[in-house]
């Protein structure tokens, strides 16, 4: 296909955009940088934005955002950015940094890093963690019953990443990043960098970024094909923002897929998603009570 003008200013816009996210933390007013809200804002700032350039330049129509799609996907956006985060904070990150505390582990040298090296290893740190829990989700039931639901989804958009089982949502978002004293802004900027990367990743958006970003940065391209109809093709790219990951661990995969979707393709409802991994229990249940069901009743005729 033609590589249009259009097609190259789009190549090129999620380079841009990390750019611009790192610019902001490194480089942004003060009030907004120490104001606790701003990563509330900017974080869905980067959903939006992304749901709008789908608008400006479409990747497939089958992919296209409806009404059924748009709410399912808010609720999940909303649920990963209160419930799942609250949950993750007192669960693990608060535990985490006390323990640390009572232990007396310091890490200042963390924080005597130059504030880019600082980005780059919460962004490594992240990932490497959600690297490994990704892989064992495809290698393990148990684990895949919580993530097959955001294989279940039917289209792909940049909202798309925040749509799982709640715990999925919960295990993916664990890291080791509290165990480290790091400038609060290099945290910010590493997580939305991670967004940028992620929401594109997701994204209905015709742009395939150039070489030197892709060859570090999960694409469209990478995940999608991850997001494949086939069992078997789901298994590689699991980085969920840094495919170097992939390259170096030997799960990398080159391919892209324009459908997507596990089990059929059978879409599933919130609920549905809730329930998926207590399903195979609740179906061995009902077998179960329906057979001494029938039982005593064929006793009792
Ligand atoms: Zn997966
Ligand atoms: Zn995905």
């Amino acid at each position: 296909m033609q590589v249009t003008n259009k097609d190259r200013v789009f190549n090129h816009i999620p380079p841009a955009m990390i750019a611009l996210v790192l610019a902001f933390w490194a480089f942004g007013p003060k009030a907004l940088l120490e104001n606790p809200w701003t990563l509330a804002v900017t974080s869905p700032l980067i959903v939006i934005i992304v749901l709008i350039l789908e608008q400006v330049h479409e990747r497939h129509a089958g992919w296209r955002m409806n009404r059924r799609e748009f709410f399912t996907d808010l609720f999940y956006v909303v649920l990963s950015a209160t419930v799942i985060a609250w949950l993750t904070k007192t669960l693990a990150d608060d535990p985490l940094a006390a323990a640390k505390a009572s232990l007396g582990i310091t890490t200042q040298w963390a924080k005597q890093m130059p504030w880019l090296a600082q980005v780059a290893l919460v962004i490594v740190l992240i990932e490497f963690g959600q690297y490994w829990m990704h892989r064992l989700m495809h290698n393990w039931t148990p684990f895949w019953l919580t993530h097959a639901p955001h294989h279940h989804i039917t289209q792909l958009n940049a909202a798309k990443g925040a749509v799982g089982n709640p715990i999925e949502l919960f295990l993916i978002s664990l890291s080791v990043v509290a165990l480290f004293d790091l400038e609060p802004t290099a945290i910010f900027a590493a997580l939305n960098t991670l967004g940028v990367i992620s929401v594109f990743a997701h994204a209905n958006v015709r742009s395939d970024p150039p070489r030197w970003y892709s060859f570090f940065f999960t694409t469209i391209r990478h995940h999608s094909l991850h997001h494949s109809t086939d069992y078997e093709s789901t298994r590689c790219n699991y980085g969920n923002s840094l495919i170097l990951l992939d390259r170096i661990l030997g799960t990398y995969r080159e391919g892209e897929s324009v459908v997507v979707g596990q089990g059929d393709r059978k879409r599933l409802s919130i609920r549905e998603q809730t329930m998926f991994p207590f399903q195979p229990m609740i179906d061995a249940y009902k077998a179960r009570r329906d057979k001494a069901r029938s039982a005593s009743e064929a006793t009792a005729a």
